[in-house]
């Protein structure tokens, strides 16, 4: 089966090892009003993500999917010009942030005031995934939902909505922010929109440390995302290494995708320069096969089972196939 990169379709059995969820370039909403200091310009952009692309290639990496939603300052142009300079899958997607962090002004509005929003919303994404992001020709590979601290609020229940009904005219899957909490609401939510669990990733459960939550969201059957190594700004990977082992301990392998979340360029400065630094020194992408691998070996897992988190779980999600139970 093929699938969209940013530089044209590709065979899921050519991805390869493949992180899951990786940014190239960050843009909250509002940076554009913090004029006092200079962005990076495009040409230095390329230069950062073609060298941390080298690196991952390195490392054996061949795709990652940079699931920046079209409200966080996504280019596709960026990802592109990167894919074509260093022959990298990337993958990247279109949907919206959560209600607190994302273009929640101008899509609340047009949700409030045109009877047809939530179909205008519907029909942007799979145009994205189908045509292309805005003439570029870039198509879509997957849809981006989030949400963030409880409740789960009706504005993102309708780009859920959007996203669910895109998802199921495309065969595009899913993959999900949480600030760690709710994402078994959200894969509830999808499954009673008809979404097949084996199409979803639930983002960040790595961020909680509560092994029932992690076990409510393996038995509803999705890939649960470890996807947040190296953030220890949230929480310390000690902690996300100990989850993990618990649930490849229940035997989970066959549904863990593992990321970093890391990000490689920003607009705007909402970050302190300490704490960008302090990621940068943790390796970001290149994390996992630096210190988390290591500390998997080291407790007892195996070098197949690291592969089949890394190569057959991200290939079986973009495959369209079901899951095998872990024996
Ligand atoms: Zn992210």
């Amino acid at each position: 089966m093929a699938i969209n990169t940013v530089t044209g379709p590709i065979e899921t059995a050519k991805l390869g090892k493949t992180l899951m969820h990786e940014h190239l370039l960050i843009a909250f909403p509002g940076w554009e009003s913090d004029t006092g200091f200079e962005n990076m310009n495009h040409r230095d952009m390329v230069k950062v993500c073609v060298d941390k692309v080298e690196e991952l290639k390195s490392a054996g990496f061949t795709s990652l999917l940079d699931p920046c939603p079209n409200d966080l300052g996504r280019s596709v142009d960026l990802m592109g010009e990167v894919a074509a300079r260093t022959g990298f899958n990337i993958i990247c997607a279109t949907g919206l942030y959560h209600h607190h962090l994302g273009g929640m002004p101008y899509w609340s509005m047009k949700l409030a005031y045109d009877p047809d929003g939530e179909k205008i919303l519907t029909d942007l994404f799979i145009k994205e995934i189908t045509e292309g992001v805005q003439g570029t020709g870039v198509k879509a590979g997957v849809i981006k939902l989030a949400t963030a601290a409880p409740p789960f609020t009706d504005y993102e229940k309708t780009i859920f909505r959007a996203g669910a009904k895109a998802a199921l005219a495309t065969n595009t899957p899913i993959t999900t922010h949480t600030d760690a909490i709710l994402g078994d609401e959200q894969l509830d939510y999808l499954k009673s929109l008809g979404v097949p669990a084996h199409r979803i990733v639930i983002g960040h459960c790595c961020g909680s440390p509560d092994h029932d939550y992690h076990m409510r969201i393996v038995n509803g059957g999705s890939y649960i995302g470890f996807d947040r190594f190296g953030l220890e700004l949230v929480r310390p990977d000690e902690g996300r290494v100990e989850s993990l082992l618990k649930l490849l301990g229940k035997g989970a392998t066959n549904q863990v995708i593992i990321s970093h979340d890391s990000v490689w360029c920003w607009k705007g400065r909402m970050l302190p320069q300490s704490a960008i630094e302090q990621m940068d020194a943790g390796g970001m992408s290149m994390r996992f096969t630096r210190v988390i691998a290591p500390m998997l070996k080291k407790a007892g897992i195996s070098e197949a089972q690291i592969e089949t988190m890394l190569t057959e779980n991200p290939r079986r999600y973009f495959a369209n196939e079901t899951i095998p139970h872990a024996a």
